[in-house]
């Protein structure tokens, strides 16, 4: 069993929600799908498919117009949130240290946070991927709780463009042992994943599962994705 998890982004209506859970859930499959919608979408009807919201805020309640706490998340049906996006570190300055008061936030509303982690490509350019990405993992992973990770370089989002198979490799080894002491922590490979090279990512060792942006957006290309994995 892997975990797919489909993320999209500012994307999606009412009815390609349940068009979209409709359709998994007509598929057979051994892998976790978790549907990570925008926050209007989270109460749809998700014919039983496993619901994420995309991000948190990192206060409780209160005077925070537009953002969407972790409590109404949860009373909202989602299981999983998403924390620490790259385009959420990008366009709303979010830093490691925001990123795990949300990933704290989460756990204490019994949600899982899938913190996202990676590296841009002067860093990996420059010799500095794994630097970089201990030192997200020093500074934005919470000290208690049930959590997931995301492998995302950067330049991999929505580009087209993938690190190789020993990149993906190797950045994953670090995170496995990075995380030894938490044993079953899934580590997900995100980054412009396709229905053509889903499989060969996921059966990358230590790669517990798919985190995926535009290939989730359509059932022809991601019901694929998730038949394809085993
Ligand atoms: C993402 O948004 O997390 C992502 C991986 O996007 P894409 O699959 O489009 O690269």
């Amino acid at each position: 069993m892997k975990f797919i998890v489909g993320n999209w982004k500012m994307n999606g209506t009412i009815s390609d929600m349940e068009n979209m859970t409709q359709a998994i859930s007509e598929i057979e499959t051994e892998n976790k799908v978790i549907l990570c919608p925008p926050f209007t979408l989270l109460y749809c009807k998700n014919n039983g498919v496993t619901i994420g919201a995309q991000n948190i805020s990192e206060h409780e309640n209160g005077a925070y117009t537009g953002d969407i706490s972790g409590q109404m998340i949860i009373d909202a049906g989602a299981k999983y949130v998403l924390v620490g996006h790259s385009e959420r570190r990008l366009y709303h300055n979010e830093t490691n240290e925001i990123v795990k008061s949300k990933a704290s936030m989460a756990i204490k509303h019994n949600l899982i946070p899938i913190i996202c982690v990676g590296e841009t490509l002067d860093e990996r350019k420059s010799g500095k991927t794994e630097y970089v990405i201990k030192t997200m993992l020093e500074q934005s992973l919470p000290g208690d709780g049930e959590f997931m990770i995301a492998y995302e370089p950067r330049w991999a989002i929505g580009t087209g463009l993938t690190p190789t198979i020993p990149e993906i490799e190797s950045v994953h080894k670090l995170l496995f042992e990075y995380l030894k002491n938490r044993k079953n922590t899934p580590i997900l490979y995100g980054g412009s994943v396709k229905p053509d090279n889903a499989q060969t990512i996921a059966n990358v060792p230590h790669v517990d599962g798919l985190l995926v942006g535009g290939a989730s957006l359509k059932p022809e290309t991601f019901l694929p994705i998730i038949k394809s994995v085993k």
